[in-house]
């Protein structure tokens, strides 16, 4: 066996349906009283739910705070950090996506205010120490275990309404996290456990979601999935396909999880030659394979009937080549070295939505 490091986060989980209703003995076990409710301003009406679950247990939330925003904005930040303050809140709880929680530790790491998060999405955002901010246009990602909520609550019935084509391509993200912890230069035995074990309960719940989204035993398991895939994005180094992603979010606006979803066969594609172990085990985790993991992954997005392609959301073809360019001249280690011409190809064949191929 390979020497290896490991390191574990902090954090306090409590899974499952009707979990919520814990809700009050955490926030008391923080030994605090007045936690802002945070959410997008589309989750405005669900967050309300958690006012009487608080309220019977004498908690009054110091206020609701529903104007989360993706990519985390500092000045959304700012303006919560004033109601915070002026509603006298003394801890956050975030509920929702990985937007509303970018902004509870963005809220966190500036004040000490601990941070409960209630995930609504897979994204597994409340399982790393990372915060990605905006300001004028440029995004900046940091690093801090601070920045990690202490306390998180997965709660299935919460995910109920989740979209169908939003669970697909959030689960896929969270498979993403799994995939490139399998072949990161820090990994280790305990990631691979959790991002084989995540990656086969996506791959079996995804297509049975996007089917029946009301179906509870599939979202419980999509849910579990998306934990274990979170921990991998928290615990070990990410490479060419977050890279990648984040260029194409940050300079090109391409949505998150849909970008995430189109990205992750051609990276794997990209990636293959250099990686046969990680295809392997991928592949025995990923239904209709047949030992091939990126077959594998294709089947999966065909069952999801997810878009393929970049060009579906906007993004031009000559920002292909622009994007390879950003795409080359940011170094970081990944298995394979980053050579123009075929990462130029390998983002052309997203932006075209064509199926993934290890031929370059
Ligand atoms: P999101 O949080 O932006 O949510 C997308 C939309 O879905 C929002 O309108 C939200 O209100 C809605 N929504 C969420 N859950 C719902 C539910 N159960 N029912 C109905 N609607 C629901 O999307 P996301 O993909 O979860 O997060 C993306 C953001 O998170 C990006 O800014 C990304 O950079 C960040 N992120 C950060 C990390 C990290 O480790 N720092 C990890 C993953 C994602």
């Amino acid at each position: 066996m390979k020497a290896f490091e490991y390191n574990t986060n902090p954090g306090r989980v409590v899974f499952g349906s009707g979990s919520i209703k814990k809700l009050p003995e955490e926030v008391k076990r923080l030994n605090k009283s007045k936690p802002l409710l945070l959410s997008t301003p589309q989750q405005a009406e669900q967050v309300k739910a958690l006012e009487p679950i608080l309220k019977n247990a004498s908690i009054t939330p110091a206020g609701l705070y529903s104007n989360a925003t993706m990519h985390t904005p500092t000045h959304v930040t700012d303006e919560a950090l004033v109601y915070a303050n002026k509603c006298g809140a003394d801890c956050v709880i975030s509920f929702g996506g990985g937007s509303t929680t970018g902004l509870g530790k963005a809220i966190s790491i500036r004040t000490g205010l601990e941070h409960i998060s209630i995930p609504t999405t897979y994204a597994g955002s409340e399982m790393t120490p990372i915060l990605g901010e905006t300001a004028e246009g440029k995004k900046t990602t940091r690093s801090d275990p601070k920045i990690l909520p202490g306390t998180v609550i997965y709660d299935v019935d919460f995910t109920m309404t989740l979209p169908e084509s939003l669970s697909a391509t959030s689960g896929v993200n969270a498979i993403a996290h799994a995939v490139e912890a399998l072949y990161a230069r820090n990994t280790n035995p305990i990631m691979n456990l959790l991002a084989l074990e995540g990656t086969k309960a996506l791959a079996e719940s995804l297509p049975i979601i996007v089917n029946s989204p009301r179906d509870q035993d599939a979202r419980s398991k999509a849910q579990y999935g998306a934990w274990l895939c979170a921990m991998c994005l928290g615990s070990v180094g990410m490479s060419l396909h977050h890279k990648l992603c984040h260029t194409l979010g940050g300079s090109f606006n391409m949505p998150h999880a849909e970008t995430h979803t189109i990205v992750l066969p051609h990276a794997i594609a990209y990636n293959a030659p250099k990686i046969p172990e990680t295809m392997k085990k991928l592949a025995d985790v990923l239904p209709e394979s047949d030992g091939d993991a990126i077959k594998g992954l294709n089947v999966l997005l065909t069952k999801l009937k997810v878009k393929r392609g970049l060009k579906d959301f906007g993004m031009k073809e000559e920002d292909v080549d622009k994007a390879a360019e950003i795409a080359v001249g940011n170094p970081y280690w990944n298995p394979r070295d980053i050579e123009k011409e075929p990462l130029r190809e390998t983002i052309r064949r997203c932006w075209a939505g064509e199926e993934a191929k290890a031929d370059l």
